[in-house]
């Protein structure tokens, strides 16, 4: 494989997958265009280096042909904002029209091509239609992490028609690095934070990681299902009875691997759903019929904190608490500050996960962390310990 740093662009077509499947507003204008803003340096090394650029993505769920809301043309003058050239737009990303907007296609200039799943072979991950892709271009450069769990024909497939010509971009080639340096070579202590409504939908990561950290704090809805599976009260906690095995098997699973689990000791109940709920600090197994745990408690934010800050890497998955609503964001708040002030003494913090990312977004501490992944499923899946097939594809 080549390396975005070193490699020679010049006079090549470089065909990149990105991840241009932003969200439309009603009028197919780009609500939010984080994605696209991602890619913009990858695309702007390839011109400096001299080459041409030959974007391909999907967009949104085409039910296996052409959608006028779907088409990528939406994306082009967006795009043209954020890189300050001209972008090109093919009709279709194969057949003849994509390969004549390629063939013409100077140094320096951006080719966008029709969304990749007009044509079902995509996600089918058709060898066919990957061999039609390939021929647009020279070199083969994977920039969508976000779609890196998916085996699909531009995301994994390809690759095998560029054996040495293939690489990563630069938020491929970030997303990996931070993850590896977390996953494979953690500085040690090594706190991984896991927190969201239920433990049924985090059991592989939870697994994972025990093989790997020196402490797993465990937080949000999932802990109460800790909880009661040790013989506590949880009152009208979310609980999944049906889990309350596996939690004891995850607690001596961490006893035999001698890492620290750290189940809350204390959570602010309260009596309703809602903002306006009544609360009161209970202790976590002491819950009064017909109240609910909605955050961890003080005594636990101050002994997870200490675990935090002493740490010196960091893994944060899902919130504390009910964080959305401000009563029960306390938990998820602190435990951010937290892991920003480790990180300030050196600590590496690694943020990822949907909900997590909206809190450390929320609490505006994204910038004051080491990364803030953009994986969704693809980063889930890597921190479960699967592969990716877009991760194999290039790196071998
Ligand atoms: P997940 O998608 O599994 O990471 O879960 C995130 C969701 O869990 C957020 O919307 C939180 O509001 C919710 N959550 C966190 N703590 C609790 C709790 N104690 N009870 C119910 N829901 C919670």
């Amino acid at each position: 494989m080549l390396h975005i740093e070193n490699a020679s662009f010049a006079g090549k077509k470089v065909l990149v997958r990105v991840d241009f499947n932003v969200p439309l507003n009603e009028q197919y204008q780009v609500s939010d265009d984080t994605r696209i803003r991602a890619t913009i340096p990858s695309i702007q090394k390839i011109i400096a280096g001299g080459g041409a650029v030959i974007l391909m993505s999907h967009l949104g769920r085409p039910k296996g042909g052409p959608e006028a809301k779907y088409s990528l043309k939406h994306i082009v003058p967006v795009l043209e904002h954020l890189i300050g050239r001209q972008v090109l737009f093919a009709g279709d990303c194969i057949g003849e029209t994509a390969k004549h907007a390629a063939s013409n296609l100077k140094s320096g200039e951006i080719l966008l091509l029709e969304n990749l799943r007009f044509h079902p072979e995509e996600e089918k991950g058709d060898v066919e239609f990957a061999r039609q892709l390939s021929v647009l271009g020279d070199i083969y450069m994977n920039d969508a992490f976000g779609t890196a769990h998916r085996a699909h024909a531009s995301t994994a497939v390809i690759a095998q028609f560029f054996p040495e010509n293939k690489l990563f971009g630069y938020v491929m080639q970030g997303e990996i690095n931070a993850i590896d340096k977390v996953l494979l070579q953690p500085e040690r202590p090594f706190t991984a934070i896991m927190g969201g409504a239920k433990v049924s939908s985090k059991i592989s990561i939870i697994e994972n990681v025990l093989d790997k950290v020196d402490h797993l704090i465990i937080g949000g809805g999932m802990m109460f299902t800790f909880v009661r599976a040790l013989g506590g009260q949880t009152g009208s906690s979310l609980v999944e009875e049906d889990r309350l095995d596996l939690a004891l098997q995850l607690i001596e699973m961490a006893r035999q691997k001698g890492v620290q689990l750290h189940i809350p000791t204390d959570t602010i109940a309260a009596d309703a759903f809602n903002e306006k709920a009544n609360t009161q600090v209970c202790a976590v197994g002491n819950i009064p019929d017909g109240w609910m745990g909605l955050d961890i408690g003080p005594a636990s934010i101050a002994q997870f904190s200490n675990v935090i800050t002493a740490s010196r890497t960091i893994l944060w998955n899902g919130p504390m608490g009910v964080f959305e609503m401000e009563k029960f964001s306390g938990g998820t708040r602190a435990l951010g500050e937290a892991i920003v002030k480790a990180t300030n003494s050196g600590a590496y913090s690694l943020v990822g996960g949907g909900d997590s990312v909206a809190a450390v977004n929320k609490f505006g501490i994204a910038e004051a962390v080491s990364y803030v992944s953009t994986g969704g499923g693809a980063l889930l899946e890597y921190m479960e310990g699967i592969e990716l097939p877009g991760v194999k594809a290039i790196r071998g």
